[in-house]
C-alpha cells in the first residue's frame, strides 16, 4: 500500500499540461473576467490575465526539464506582464510553488500541500487578505486546506485534487455574499453583493483545472 503511495505523483507533463490548459481556459475567458471585474471592480482584470497568460502559453514553449523551474517561470511571466493587484499575486502564487518544488520531475501529494501554502502564505504577506475579504484568498484557502487533511489522511493525488477543486467552488461561490475590503474593489461596497470575486474564480480554475490533469 506505501509503496503505491509512493509512486502516486504528478509528472513534469502533466504539470506542463495543466498550466497549458488553465493558460488557454483563461485566456477564452477574457470577456467573462473583464465583466465580472466591471461589477466588482474597475474591468480591467480579463485584459491584465490575457496578457498574462498568452505570455505563460510562450514561456511553456521552451522545455524546462524540472517542475521547479516550469512553474517559476510561468509566475515570472505573469509578473512581469499583468499590470493591476491580480498579476502581482497570481505571478507570486506560481513562482512560490515552483520555489517549492526545487530539483523535482515529480511531485507527490504532500509536495504540492507544502507548494500551494507556501504560495498562500506569501500571498498573504504582500496582499494582507484573510478569508472573508472577497478575494482570491477566499477559494485559494479551502484548497490548500483540503490539500493538507488529504496529505494527512494519505489520499490518492486524484481524491485530494477534486475535493481541493471542489473546496474552491464552494470558496469562490461564498465571495458572492462578501464585500470586498482590498483592491479596487472595495471601493464599490454593497453594489458587488451577489457577484463572485474574480480573483476568486480566477484561483478556483487553477484548482479545478488541475484536478483534471490527471486523466491528461
Ligand atoms: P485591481 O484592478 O484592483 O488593481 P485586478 O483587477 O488586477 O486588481 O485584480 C482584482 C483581483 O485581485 C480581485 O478579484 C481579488 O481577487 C484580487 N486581489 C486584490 N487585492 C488583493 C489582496 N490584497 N490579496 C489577495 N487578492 C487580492
Ligand atoms: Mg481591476
Amino acid at each position: 500500500m506505501k509503496d503505491q503511495r509512493l509512486d502516486d505523483t504528478l509528472s513534469y507533463m502533466q504539470v506542463l499540461n495543466f498550466l497549458s490548459k488553465l493558460a488557454n481556459q483563461i485566456i477564452q475567458e477574457k470577456d467573462r473576467l473583464n465583466s465580472m471585474d466591471a461589477v466588482c471592480g474597475d474591468g480591467d482584470f480579463g485584459t491584465s490575465m490575457y496578457i498574462a497568460f498568452s505570455n505563460v502559453r510562450k514561456a511553456l514553449e521552451e522545455p524546462r526539464n524540472e517542475i521547479g523551474p516550469l512553474l517559476t517561470s510561468a509566475g515570472y511571466s505573469i509578473l512581469s506582464s499583468a499590470g493591476g493587484a491580480s498579476g502581482a499575486l497570481f505571478g507570486t502564487f506560481f513562482v512560490e510553488a515552483g520555489k517549492h518544488a526545487k530539483g523535482k520531475t515529480e511531485v507527490a501529494l504532500s509536495d504540492l500541500a507544502m507548494m500551494f501554502d507556501a504560495s498562500m502564505k506569501k500571498i498573504q504577506t504582500r496582499g494582507e487578505a484573510q478569508v472573508g475579504d472577497k478575494t482570491m484568498i477566499d477559494s485559494l484557502e479551502p484548497a490548500v486546506r483540503a490539500l493538507q487533511e488529504s496529505a494527512k489522511a494519505e489520499s490518492t493525488i486524484v481524491s485530494a485534487l477534486e475535493k481541493a477543486a471542489t473546496a474552491a467552488e464552494a470558496g469562490c461561490e461564498s465571495t458572492k455574499n462578501l464585500v470586498a475590503k482590498h483592491g479596487r474593489s472595495r471601493y464599490l461596497g454593497e453594489q458587488t453583493l451577489g457577484h463572485a470575486d474574480p480573483g476568486a474564480y480566477v484561483m478556483m480554475l487553477v484548482f479545478r483545472t488541475l484536478a483534471g490533469t490527471q486523466n491528461a
